[in-house]
């Protein structure tokens, strides 16, 4: 049984803990690039602040390394929100601490106190078991909404919840939890999974998750050259993971035994090794010469992987079709944002790369759900569950 949700909770005059996902781009000057993070949370914030609860907000941001970093503040974020919510955010001096319980005694119900970066302690990561209850120490109800967080182990994500009687999630975790479970349980078929990106190592545990519901699973990006090698292709240099390619090859294997049809490139974009900004070509079929590296799906595979893009009824994507911050090997990740946006399909995207490439083409609206968890979203399809999902479920029984 999934958490309760956070309508479901007294939390009126209460102190609440809400793990939020602030984890929000900077640009070089600390300004945030992109505020989508913030503002998904909105929904679980207003609703808080309505019911009068004292609102606890906390979050990580970048890699601060477990010490006090002030270009990892959330300073911005505080701003950020305060913008949003037409309210003052106060950002407290740290996470923990004598100093933050003061701050946050002094807030009065339906107010809100951003802590500081969570990761400038060490233990947070570490899923510490002394931090994680000096976090508990602050508040009476804990509410994950920090879904982008959740398959981390951490001690405001995984340590802390133990410690309260009264728990659940947010209305943003409430909404990937359902979009993605609809994909894992009842997906309306032919279901089609579109994967891309660098790592082939990173999705295999996916692609084995996906066999049983899954129809087609088109593969793109660096991770298809790592399959067609599997298959005996020649990739020229292109980026492989050689030590892959003996699952890969069982994993192939099994997709033939389940029905599930995989379409790999039929033809590539290629730049020389030697001159990778020099002039491009595309191959004439699916082998790459031994001089050259493969950045992009060709024209044929586009006209493929579209098609078979606009006849699923159920579409789950991730992962760019090529080096896609390098235009003009943007033109595959392009033109299977335009195929899922356009398909009268139940369409979810998720991972940072995938959601920018549609966020910069104006197309995210059109699709049914875009994930705030890359690795996150990957890893609930595969599993079905989430640390941080699993916490809350598994000392529910304190709730009682
Ligand atoms: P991932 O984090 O695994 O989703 O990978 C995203 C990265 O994969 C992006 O930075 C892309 O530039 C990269 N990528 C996609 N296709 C290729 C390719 N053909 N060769 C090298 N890198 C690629």
């Amino acid at each position: 049984m999934n958490p309760s949700t956070i309508d479901l909770l007294p939390i009126g005059d209460k102190r609440v803990f809400v793990r939020v996902d602030f984890n929000v781009p900077l640009s070089a000057n600390g300004e945030i690039s992109d505020d989508t993070r913030i503002r998904e949370a909105l929904p679980t914030i207003r609703y808080a602040c309505q019911k009068r609860a004292k609102l606890i907000l906390a979050s990580h941001l970048g890699r601060p390394k477990g010490k006090a970093d002030p270009s990892f503040s959330l300073k911005p974020v505080a701003e950020r929100l305060g913008e949003l919510l037409r309210m003052p955010v106060l950002l407290a001096p740290d996470c923990i601490g004598p100093e933050v319980k003061v701050e946050i005694g002094r807030r009065s119900s339906g107010e809100i106190i951003l802590l500081e970066n969570l990761r400038f302690h060490s233990q947070e990561e570490k899923n510490d078991p002394g931090f994680a209850s000096a976090l508990a120490e602050l508040a009476e109800v804990y509410v994950n909404d920090a879904f982008g967080s959740s398959h981390r182990a951490h001690a405001s994500v995984v340590g802390m919840v133990s410690h309260f009687n009264t728990k659940g999630i947010g209305f943003l975790m409430h909404k990937e939890i359902a979009a993605l479970s609809r994909l894992r349980e009842t997906p309306a078929k032919p279901f089609l999974v579109v994967l891309g990106g660098a790592k082939v190592s990173d999705k295999l545990g996916l692609i084995r998750g996906l066999l049983s519901s899954a129809n087609t699973i088109i593969i793109g990006g660096a991770m298809a050259y790592t399959l067609q090698l599997a298959q005996g292709v020649s990739v020229g240099k292109s980026l492989v993971e050689a030590n892959k390619i003996t699952e890969v090859k069982e994993l192939l294997d099994e997709t033939i035994r389940r029905d599930v049809t995989v379409l790999l490139p039929e033809d590539h974009v290629v730049v020389p090794v030697m001159q990778p900004e020099g002039l491009y070509v595309t191959t004439p079929g699916r082998q790459i010469p031994d001089d050259k590296v493969g950045v992009d799906i060709g024209r044929q595979t586009i006209k493929s992987f579209s098609s078979a893009i606009s006849s699923a009824r159920t579409i789950f994507w991730n992962g760019p079709m090529g080096v896609f911050e390098r235009p003009p090997f943007d033109h595959g990740t392009k033109a299977v944002a335009e195929a899922v946006a356009g398909a009268q399909a139940f369409s979810v995207a998720g991972g940072g790369d995938t959601v920018a490439a549609l966020q910069q083409m104006g197309l995210a609206e059109k699709l049914s759900h875009i994930s705030t968890g890359g690795g996150a979203s990957l890893e609930f399809l595969e599993s079905g569950d989430l640390p941080g999902i699993a916490a809350l479920r598994d000392t529910a029984d304190a709730n009682t």
